[in-house]
């Protein structure tokens, strides 16, 4: 099961992939957490991300593809993965195409409407421990400010501001969404309701493994 989860930023990606990774025991790669981490952390690589992050831009294709290739060769990808915010631009899905062995199954891609972004990105919070996201509305913690998986504290994310959201969104248009055609004429292509809440989303993607896993075994 190699996964890619596509799509503009809030289109739930970060959330459905953190359940599933669980559920098919595949670990959940996310480039935005791997580069936050990496920031918090002051590792040459964070120190190159963050200026692009704090703008909304694009993290230089080479710095993000050898980070991912890495990650690939780390043994808990044997079975597979989910990767959640990678590729973000033809020459990194060429990339990966190229030097990573192991064959994509499915390239899942979340359509979403922008005021459906707007609204998760504006009231979402994420948790500094271990990055699990939340919505003030949609999905809150047990106790405010709090995550309820590690007791860590919660923030918002400085790239989670309107006007951030904007370019991010101006970014994904013109660099990302090409990779829909590029995978649909690869035959590999999955669209997803990325506006369903939580629960009927979560529904949705069952059924798409579900089919994926028996034509797997046949
Ligand atoms: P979102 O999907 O909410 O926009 P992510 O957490 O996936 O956010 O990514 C946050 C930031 O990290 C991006 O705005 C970008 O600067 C950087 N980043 C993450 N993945 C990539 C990638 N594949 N290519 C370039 N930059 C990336
Ligand atoms: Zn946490």
């Amino acid at each position: 099961m190699n996964i890619i989860f596509l799509g503009p930023p809030g289109a739930g990606k970060g959330t459905h992939a953190a359940d599933f990774s669980k559920e098919l025991g595949i670990p959940h790669i996310s480039t935005g957490e791997i580069f936050r981490e990496a920031v918090k952390n002051e590792t040459p690589i964070g120190l190159k991300a963050k200026e692009f992050m704090d703008r909304g831009e694009l993290v230089p294709d080479e710095v993000v593809v050898d980070v991912v290739l890495d990650r690939l060769k780390r043994d808990d990808c044997q079975k597979g993965y989910i990767l959640d915010g990678f590729p973000r631009s033809l020459p990194q899905a060429e990339m990966l195409g190229q030097k990573s062995d192991s064959e994509l199954t499915a390239v899942i891609y979340f359509e979403t409407c922008k005021d459906v972004i707007l609204m998760r990105l504006t009231g979402r919070w994420m948790c500094r421990g271990c990055g699990k996201g939340y919505h003030i509305k949609n999905l809150p913690p047990k106790v405010a400010g709090v995550c309820d998986e590690c007791a860590g504290e919660l923030y918002q994310r400085a790239d989670d501001k309107v006007d951030t959201i904007e370019h991010r969104l101006t970014v994904y248009n013109q660099e990302t969404k090409t990779l829909i055609d590029y995978y649909k004429n690869k035959d590999i292509l999955i669209q997803v309701n990325g506006d369903f809440e939580k629960q009927e989303g979560h529904e949705e993607l069952e059924g798409v493994f579900t089919k994926l896993k028996s034509n797997a075994s046949c």
